[in-house]
């Protein structure tokens, strides 16, 4: 015997169920340094600022800084 549910979710219980089921979308915030959007209350993976200061010298994600391109020019 498989098991089979004894009554019919109404439409309501069933309408109750999905309400829960919302998808939200990632909190992001500007970087305050690059203007990237990113993760809040984590080191930026563009430039490697947090909170004004320099925390990672090497970002995970290289990108050009407006720095970087006027010291080369
Ligand atoms: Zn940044």
């Amino acid at each position: 015997m498989t098991a089979l549910p004894k009554r019919r979710i109404s439409t309501r219980r069933q309408g109750k169920r999905r309400a829960a089921q919302k998808l939200t979308p990632p909190a992001l915030i500007k970087c305050s340094h690059c203007g990237k959007l990113i993760a809040p209350h984590q080191v930026c993976p563009y430039c490697g600022f947090y909170k004004g200061e320099e925390i990672v010298q090497s970002p995970k994600l290289k990108v050009k800084s407006k720095e970087e391109k006027r010291t080369k020019d």
